[in-house]
């Protein structure tokens, strides 16, 4: 199979011919269709993640069809695989409903091959129906960006006014989501990126301006999605008493030191780790219902380095996804 392969931090990927993978006791084997590319992949190929597998298939939003093994789907099945890619069940966090903090966690496309690759294994526990409704493409930003999305718009409470800190990806899905349940979406951009302000005003943000300006109305929570540190003083301040503060990213440059009176009036600072399942299942059957629509910026699987290199430049509107010949 055709893979684009990463050998070492730091180094471009390497499109090379591998022997297919094979499924194990409770996997699958699938043919991949389409993969989004999400800022993690750019923190397991930057180095800002520490010790993936190696050489590695990266890759954690992967729309594909089964071909074979498991029991749980019929092959032709269309599943997604998200980020969560295994775990133990038996830890504390996993006793206690907290998989996304298990532990022994694997993640797909870093300690797992994922699904940058023209076919994958997952456990076949961890994987999800996809709806109907999304075609491979639309779908497969769902599985992460949405999902991380959805995750960090749970934890910042019932807000009414949410302030949505850099606007990609995970942002159109959730101002999406925010506007449904009856928020209202401000968007901080980087100063000065007009298409992104103007993209998260089409996709329902009622504001948006740049980030190192406060918003025209206090917040009631604001979720940072840009992994620059100084941006997360700039939402306490921005937040008002009793506001919540969500991190949506796995990695983020230094947090500058800030006065305590940022922090408090109960203002709350918190970070978003991984997903379970559930919040999979929970974003699956809303997201048709909304319906969230996803903005993607297709590229081949040979592209992919051109992909990482867009986003880590900010050029990309909504999701950039691979797409192989399956799909
Ligand atoms: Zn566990
Ligand atoms: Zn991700």
């Amino acid at each position: 199979m055709r893979a684009m392969v990463l050998d070492a931090q730091r180094e471009p990927l390497r499109p090379q011919e591998l022997e297919p993978p094979r499924p194990g006791p409770g996997e699958v084997l699938l043919e991949v269709s389409a993969c989004a590319v999400c800022r993690t992949d750019l923190h397991v190929v930057d180095g800002e993640l520490p010790d993936p597998k190696l050489p590695l298939v990266i890759g954690h939003q992967i729309v594909g069809r089964v071909l074979d093994g498991g029991e749980r789907f019929e092959p032709g099945a269309r599943v997604g695989v998200p980020w969560l890619g295994w775990t133990d069940g038996d830890c504390r966090y996993c006793r206690s409903g907290r998989e996304n903090l298990c532990d022994r966690a694997l993640f797909t496309g870093y300690t797992r091959d994922g699904g940058y690759a023209e076919l994958a294994v997952a456990d076949e526990r961890f994987c999800f129906p996809v709806p109907a409704d999304y075609p491979d493409l639309q779908a497969a930003p769902l599985l992460c960006a949405g999902l991380i999305g959805w995750r960090s718009l749970k934890l910042a409470g019932d807000a009414e006014r949410l302030g949505l800190y850099g606007f990609g990806a995970s942002a159109h899905i959730v101002a999406q989501l925010a506007g449904h349940q009856g928020r209202r979406v401000f968007a901080l951009v980087r100063p000065g990126d007009a298409e992104a302000a103007a993209f998260a005003l089409e996709r329902g943000a009622e504001w948006a301006g740049p980030s190192d300006e406060l918003p025209p109305e206090e917040l009631d929570a604001a979720i940072v999605f840009a992994p620059a540190g100084p941006l997360v003083p700039a939402a306490l301040r921005a937040v008002a008493k009793g506001g919540a503060v969500v991190c949506a990213g796995i990695h983020m440059s230094d947090i500058p030191s800030f006065p305590y009176e940022l922090l408090w009036g109960e203002r709350v600072l918190r970070s978003v780790a991984n997903l379970t399942r559930r919040d999979g299942e929970e974003l699956l059957t809303l997201a048709p219902r909304v319906p969230v629509e996803t903005d993607v910026q297709p590229f081949p699987l040979e592209r992919a380095n051109e992909a990482l290199g867009r986003l880590r430049s900010g050029q990309v509107r909504g999701a950039a996804v691979l797409v192989t010949r399956h799909a």
